[in-house]
């Protein structure tokens, strides 16, 4: 055993916790968990602990179906939500043979971090992630109530959603996870928090525990906390817009002082790469059905492939780098949802960046237009693309992308294709409200 795990094991006792919940996802992002108890920790750090992997979606093929997790020490923190005694771990998914899974979303994007440290390069990542608070409800086909009418930056007098704020936040912070900024978003109900920079795993995981925090404190206080991403149809959708940097060492490989806006060759290059592969990784960074109607529903939600300073209409902002700040020089990806498996999105960011170093791709000119107010001549004359209108679109570009394939591996590509085109099948036989309402008396 190493210091880490001595140390979860000492922690255990002396807090006196009972339960120790081992976390992992599945393909879709989902949170899986198995608790064990104390007296078993040592063989799980050892061995780890078999379960049954055909019954996670996308985890293995029936072949292979007793799958083991092992808990990562590092990522030890008791939950404050429970009194009786209980921590969690984040767990790497092996094989019966103890060789990692190709179908462990965390194990992917540690893959393809890998491919950057070859390369000198760190990841960081700081994401701002939106939801809405409604009233609890019994029937779901009726739109969900939003418990206030606030607006943008709007401190709601006795705000369920300032308190609702307060408390997620301090639950975060209990499990040190760094919040910088909170407020109500535009939507009635909605809100958002941004957490603080992290490496890319790190904020994997995080985002991983605070849609957990969020949805636990919801229940407790009789809410219903979504991160769908357009649950109104006439109200702003909820993104996870990400601030992403890249450091050589201990400095900023996007800042160059001297250069135009302060911006490295390296910038320009990992922004040329994630434009180049913005639609074909649509599928993943906004993964369903609904993802699309936030997308193309307005409200600051980016649509065409292109990038600007301060254009909040573009996919890809990059602020202008300011001498002496050369720290915080990054580029916020603004078509994320909070729906996406952080681990999975991430890989594919980090992978399209690294691309476009390598095949040292040239940067278009940044857009000041609104690029919504521009005619479809004019966005094909600047050479401006949309992203996919749909699910199936999207699915059309993911199918064919052998950058995708490479990069999130076989397994893990085949099942998402397969499990998102059921998606999309099972949702386009609906005869929908819509349809009745227009088509049934009039045709
Ligand atoms: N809610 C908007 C979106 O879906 C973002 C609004 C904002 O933060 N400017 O992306
Ligand atoms: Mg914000
Ligand atoms: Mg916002
Ligand atoms: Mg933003």
């Amino acid at each position: 055993m190493d210091s880490q795990q001595e140390y979860v094991l000492r922690t255990v006792e002396e807090r006196d916790i009972h339960f120790i919940r081992l976390w992992f996802t599945d393909v879709l992002g989902m949170l899986k968990s198995v608790a064990i108890a104390p007296a078993e920790l040592e063989s799980a750090f050892e061995e780890g602990i078999g379960f049954d992997g055909s019954a996670i979606e996308g985890l293995t093929r029936i072949s292979e179906d007793d799958m083991i997790v092992r808990p990562d020490a590092s990522t030890f923190e008791p939950l404050p939500w429970d009194d009786e005694g209980s921590a969690r771990m984040f767990c790497d998914v092996l094989t019966p043979e103890g060789k990692p899974s190709m179908g462990d979303p965390r194990y992917i994007l540690k893959r393809n971090l890998a491919k950057a440290r070859e390369k000198g390069f760190t990841f960081y990542l700081h994401p701002e992630i939106e939801f809405y608070l409604f009233k609890q409800q019994q029937d779901y086909s009726q739109p969900p109530v939003p418990i206030d009418q606030g607006g943008y930056f709007d401190d709601v007098p006795l705000g369920a959603g300032m308190d609702f704020r307060k408390a997620s936040i301090t639950m975060l912070e209990q499990m040190g996870i760094t919040v910088e900024y909170s407020h109500h978003e535009s939507g009635p109900g909605q809100q958002e928090i941004d957490l603080r920079y992290a490496d890319a795993l790190s904020t994997a995981d995080n985002i991983m525990t605070f849609r957990t925090i969020v949805k636990e404190i919801g229940q407790e206080r009789g809410l219903l906390a979504s991160f769908m991403p357009k649950p109104l149809a006439d109200e702003p959708g909820s993104g996870m817009h990400t601030h992403m940097s890249l450091f050589y060492g201990d400095n900023n490989a996007f800042y160059e002082p001297g250069e135009e806006f302060n911006m490295s060759k390296t910038a320009r290059q990992f922004a040329a790469g994630i434009l180049d592969h913005a639609v074909e990784i649509s599928a993943v960074t906004n993964q369903f059905v609904n993802s699309y109607k936030r997308l193309w529903g307005g409200s600051e939600a980016p649509s065409y492939v292109c990038w600007g300073h301060n254009n909040r209409s573009a996919l890809l902002r990059i602020p202008q780098y300011k001498p002496g700040k050369g720290d915080s020089a990054r580029m916020e990806y603004r078509a994320l949802d909070p729906v996406a498996n952080p681990y999975i999105a991430f890989s594919l960011l980090l992978a399209a960046g690294l691309d476009g170093i390598d095949r040292e791709l040239e940067l278009d000119e940044p857009t000041s237009d609104d690029v919504w107010d521009l005619t479809n001549a004019e966005r094909r004359a600047m050479g401006i693309k949309p992203l996919p209108a749909s699910l199936d679109s999207a699915l059309s570009y993911l199918e064919n992308s052998e950058f995708v394939a490479q990069n999130l591996g076989e397994d893990v590509f085949s099942y998402f294709v397969s499990n998102k085109r059921q998606e999309w099948a099972d949702y386009s036989h609906q005869v929908t409200a819509y349809e009745m309402q227009h088509f049934l008396r009039r045709l």
